[in-house]
C-alpha cells in the first residue's frame, strides 16, 4: 500500500496525507472527550462520597445519638446513598430503601475497574448504572458498624454509549469528507501542472513556438510556468541560431568547393595541353582552398567559443608593446595603403596575447579590405582621463558602413555587400571576422563603439580596461 502510494499522483498523496492527519486528530479528540466525560463523572462521585463520609464520621465521633439530631442538615450529599449495617449484615439504617440491595451491588462488583477509578472504592455495574461503592468499619457507642456509601456514576449509560457512537461516526465522516475535499481541492490546485505537462508533451523541435498558459494567480505555479516559458524562449532562440549557423556555414563552404570542382574539371580537360590554364587552375584552387581553410578556422573558433572551450591564457601585458608589434607587422605586409601608429600610450592590461592580436588584426585587415588603394589606416592608443582605460582607435578612410548596417556587421555571416564576391571584383569575406572580434572583446571587458559614414571611412573605438595592482578574478563563463 505504502509502496503504491509512493508512485501515486501528488494530488492523491496530498489527499491521503491530510486525511490521515485529520483522522488522527479526530480519533484523539474523540478519545479525549470520552475519557474526559468518564473522568469527570467518576471524580465528582468520588468527591461527593468523601464529603458525605467525613460528615457522617464527624457526627459519629461526636457521639451524637442516631436520632433526629444526627440526621438534621442531612450529612449525606444529595444523590449519595448511605446504608449502615451491623456485624451480622443487618441493615440498621438506609436513606434510600429503593436503592439496589447490598448483596446485589457487591455481587455485581467489577473486577477490573477503569484506571481512573479510586482504588479505595469499588465499582459495580447494576442494570444500566455504574455505581461507586465505598465501605468502612466504625465503632459507634461500643458496637462495630459497617458504613456503605453508594453513588451512581453514570445513570445514563445510554447517553454515554450514544456519545461514543456519535464520536465514532463523526470521525469516520470527517475522514471521508477530508478525503473527498482533498481530492477535489488538490485536483483543482494542480490543474495548471497538468496543463503544463500536456503543453510540454506537444512541444517538439519543429514546434518550439508553443508556450504554456500562465495561470492568472501570482503563485508558485505561475512562476514555474513563466520560468518554463523563458527556458523555451531561450532554447528556441539558441536552436534557431544553431540552425542558421549550420545553413550559413554550409552555404559559405559550397562556393569555394564549387569553384574548386570547376577548376579541376577545367584542368582535367585542358590542363595537360595548355600551360596557362594549368597555372591559373592551380593558383585559383590554392586561393579557394586557403579561403576555405580560413573559414573553417573561424568556424572552429566560434564553435569553441559557443561551447566555452576556447582557451584564454590571460596575463599582465604591456598594451603599447602589443600595439606597436601588430602595427609594425601590418605595415610590413600592406603595400597598397599607408599604415601609421599616431599615438601609443603605455598601460598594463590583463589579457590573452594571442586573441588580442587576432582581434586587432581583424579590424585592421577589414580596414585594408574596405579602403580603396592608397587609403590611410591609422591607430591611436590614448589613456583616458578616468585612469582606468586606454582608448584604442583603429581608423580608415575607406567606403564606410551605412548607419542601418552598423549594428548588424557584428552578426555572424553578415556582410554589407554579400553579393559582391572576389570573382566579380569584390573582396573576399565570410562575415565572421567581426563576430570573432566582438567575442574576444567581450571576454576582455572591452567596449566596442563605431563611428562610420558612407564614403568617409570607419573608426573602431575600443575601450580597454587597464589591469589593477592585482590581476582581476577570472571570468567563470
Ligand atoms: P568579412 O569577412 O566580410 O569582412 P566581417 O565580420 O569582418 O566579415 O565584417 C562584416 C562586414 O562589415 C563586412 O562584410 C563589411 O561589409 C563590413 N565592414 C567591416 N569592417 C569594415 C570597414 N572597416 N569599412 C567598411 N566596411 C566594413
Amino acid at each position: 500500500m505504502f509502496n503504491r502510494l509512493r508512485y501515486a499522483r501528488i494530488s492523491t498523496k496530498i489527499t491521503c496525507f491530510y486525511a490521515s492527519v485529520l483522522l488522527l486528530v479526530l480519533i484523539l479528540t474523540s478519545v479525549l472527550t470520552g475519557l474526559g466525560v468518564y473522568f469527570s463523572f467518576y471524580h465528582q462521585a468520588e468527591v461527593e462520597i468523601e464529603i458525605s463520609m467525613n460528615h457522617v464520621l464527624e457526627r459519629m465521633r461526636q457521639g451524637r445519638p442516631m436520632g433526629d439530631s444526627f440526621w438534621r442538615d442531612d450529612p449525606v450529599m444529595p444523590g449519595v446513598v448511605l446504608r449502615i449495617t451491623d456485624l451480622s449484615g443487618q441493615v440498621v439504617y438506609e436513606n434510600d430503601a429503593r436503592y439496589p440491595s447490598l448483596q446485589r451491588i457487591e455481587g455485581s462488583s467489577v473486577k477490573n475497574p477503569p484506571f481512573w477509578a479510586n482504588k479505595n472504592m469499588q465499582v459495580a455495574e447494576v442494570r444500566n448504572m455504574t455505581i461507586y461503592h465505598a465501605k468502612m468499619d466504625v465503632e459507634y457507642q461500643g458496637q462495630i458498624y459497617q458504613l456503605h456509601f453508594f453513588k451512581t456514576i453514570t445513570a445514563e449509560k445510554h447517553f454515554l454509549e450514544t456519545l461514543q457512537k456519535i464520536l465514532f461516526l463523526m470521525t469516520i465522516l470527517g475522514f471521508l469528507l477530508a478525503l473527498l475535499a482533498g481530492y477535489f481541492v488538490s485536483k483543482r490546485i494542480l490543474l495548471p501542472i497538468r496543463e503544463m505537462t500536456a503543453t510540454a508533451r506537444k512541444i517538439e523541435v519543429e514546434k518550439m513556438d508553443r508556450r504554456i498558459t500562465v495561470p492568472p494567480a501570482r503563485d508558485e505555479l505561475s512562476e514555474l510556468a513563466d520560468t518554463f516559458n523563458h527556458m523555451l524562449e531561450r532554447l528556441e532562440i539558441g536552436f534557431k541560431q544553431q540552425q542558421r549557423f549550420v545553413s550559413d556555414a554550409s552555404h559559405e563552404l559550397r562556393t569555394p568547393v564549387t569553384v574548386i570542382l570547376g577548376y579541376s574539371d577545367l584542368l582535367s580537360r585542358w590542363g595537360r595541353s595548355d600551360k596557362e590554364v594549368l597555372d591559373e587552375g592551380i593558383s585559383s584552387i590554392r586561393s579557394e582552398a586557403e579561403d576555405m581553410q580560413q573559414l573553417i578556422e573561424k568556424l572552429l573558433f566560434l564553435a569553441r567559443a559557443d561551447q566555452k572551450r576556447q582557451v584564454l591564457h590571460k596575463e599582465r601585458i604591456e598594451l603599447s608593446e602589443l600595439v606597436e608589434d601588430v602595427m609594425r607587422k601590418m605595415k610590413l605586409v600592406t603595400k597598397t595603403h599607408s599604415v601609421d601608429l599616431l599615438q601609443n600610450d603605455e598601460g598594463v592590461i590583463y589579457a590573452d596575447q594571442v586573441t588580442m592580436r587576432q582581434m586587432m588584426r581583424i579590424f585592421l585587415e577589414n580596414s585594408v579590405k574596405y579602403t580603396p588603394q592608397g587609403g590611410h589606416i591609422t591607430a591611436r592608443a590614448r589613456r583616458l582621463p578616468d585612469g582606468g582605460h586606454i582608448m584604442l582607435e583603429l581608423a580608415d578612410d575607406g567606403i564606410g558602413i551605412a548607419k542601418e548596417d552598423q549594428q548588424r556587421v557584428f552578426e555572424r555571416f553578415y556582410r554589407v555587400d554579400a553579393s559582391r564576391t572576389k570573382a566579380d571584383g569584390g573582396v573576399s569575406g565570410t562575415g565572421l571576422g567581426l563576430s570573432i572580434a566582438s567575442w574576444i572583446c567581450e571576454q576582455h571587458g572591452i567596449e566596442i563603439s563605431m563611428e562610420s559614414a558612407l564614403g568617409k571611412g570607419t573608426k573602431m573605438l575600443l575601450k580597454i580596461p587597464l589591469a589593477g595592482e592585482k590581476p582581476p578574478a577570472e571570468r567563470k563563463d
